[in-house]
């Protein structure tokens, strides 16, 4: 079946876009590799979505999935692993699993977690190392971890871990944070939290195999924190590279698009973390996936 729009990733601003495409009467596919929800189901809660204050990342998820299902979009779990433009002007995109075509696709493929990429650290990976504190959070109740990061990322996911872990050392190569200022406030008024500036993790402790600490180092020089848990929380990168023969991108990955999303290629669109833009939240996300359905409804329409 040829389908009007095929939306790769389903994060949400790939779940608005086919909202918005579904409900201009469009056939939509949505291709997701993982779980519906992108980054978004990581996020322990969300205080800033309009209207739904305090809400978990993986509820928001999960009614933004109902409402695409109940609009007869077609989800499908693959991997989209290449997009072409044929000679007809519709896309050809090949996954893991077959192949699909469309007159027009929005890429909305978001970002996966950047490693710090000290020695052993792919090894310690559940064994120590983590990079979802709601995924494994409970692993450590009653122990000492490490969050590395001064984002919001970093922020959110120590003010989770320190509702069950015994201690919370945030671990910030800046003398300050880069998040919200609201969390960080939040994260001050935690007893078991302590906040450690201008350090910089620089390798792993095991014991048998698992993690027993980390060594950081900061103006004072290297000193040991004792941790059976480091949570990673160092930013994300694109996960453009599988497009990148079909979009252009920018020197770190994303894909080059303005305020409404469309690339230099007619009939593809970009939305969410993965263009380039200045700001990187859910609501900029959901903004995207509208925008970009939008443009796609209204030059598919134009044809
Ligand atoms: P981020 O904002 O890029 O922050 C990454 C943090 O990791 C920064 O503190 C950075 O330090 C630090 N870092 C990077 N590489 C490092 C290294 N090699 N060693 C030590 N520290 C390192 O990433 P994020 O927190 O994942 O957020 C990504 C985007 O999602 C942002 O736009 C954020 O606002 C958004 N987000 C929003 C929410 C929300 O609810 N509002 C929640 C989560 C994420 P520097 O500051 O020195 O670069």
């Amino acid at each position: 079946m040829l389908y009007d729009i095929l939306v790769v990733g389903g994060g949400p601003a790939g779940l608005t876009a086919a909202i918005y495409a579904a409900r201009a009467g469009k056939t939509v596919m949505l291709l997701e590799r993982e779980s519906i929800g992108g980054q978004i189901v990581y996020s322990p809660m969300v205080d800033n979505y309009p209207a739904l204050p305090h809400v978990s990342g993986s509820e928001l998820a999960a009614k933004m999935y109902e409402q695409v299902e109940a609009l007869g979009v077609e989800i499908v779990s693959e991997e989209a692993v290449k997009a072409e433009k044929q000679a007809d002007g519709t896309f050809l995109v090949t996954t893991d699993y077959g192949a699909h075509t469309a007159r027009a696709v929005i890429l909305a493929v978001g970002v996966q977690h950047r490693r710090l990429g000290l020695p052993g650290e792919d090894e310690l990976v559940g064994a120590g190392v983590s990079y979802c504190a709601v995924c494994d959070g409970a692993f450590y109740a009653g122990k000492d971890v490490a969050v590395i990061g001064g984002g919001d990322t970093a922020l959110q996911d120590a003010l989770f871990l320190a509702n069950t872990c015994r201690s919370v050392t945030v671990v910030v190569r800046r003398d300050r944070f880069r998040g919200e200022a609201a969390l960080a406030q939040q994260l001050r008024a935690r007893d078991n939290v302590s906040v450690w500036f201008e350090h910089r993790p620089v390798g792993y402790v095991t014991l048998d195999g698992a993690l027993s600490g980390l060594n950081v180092e900061g103006p004072g020089g290297q000193r040991m924190l004792s941790v059976e848990g480091v949570f990673l929380a160092v930013g994300q990168e694109p996960c453009s590279a599988a497009f990148a023969d079909l979009a252009e991108t920018d020197a770190a990955g994303y894909f080059a698009a303005g305020e409404r999303c469309r690339t230099a290629v007619p009939g593809l669109y970009v939305a969410g973390d993965c263009r380039t833009k200045e700001i990187r939240q859910l609501t900029t996300a959901v903004g995207d996936g509208a925008v970009a359905a939008l443009a796609a409804c209204a030059d598919l329409n134009a044809y």
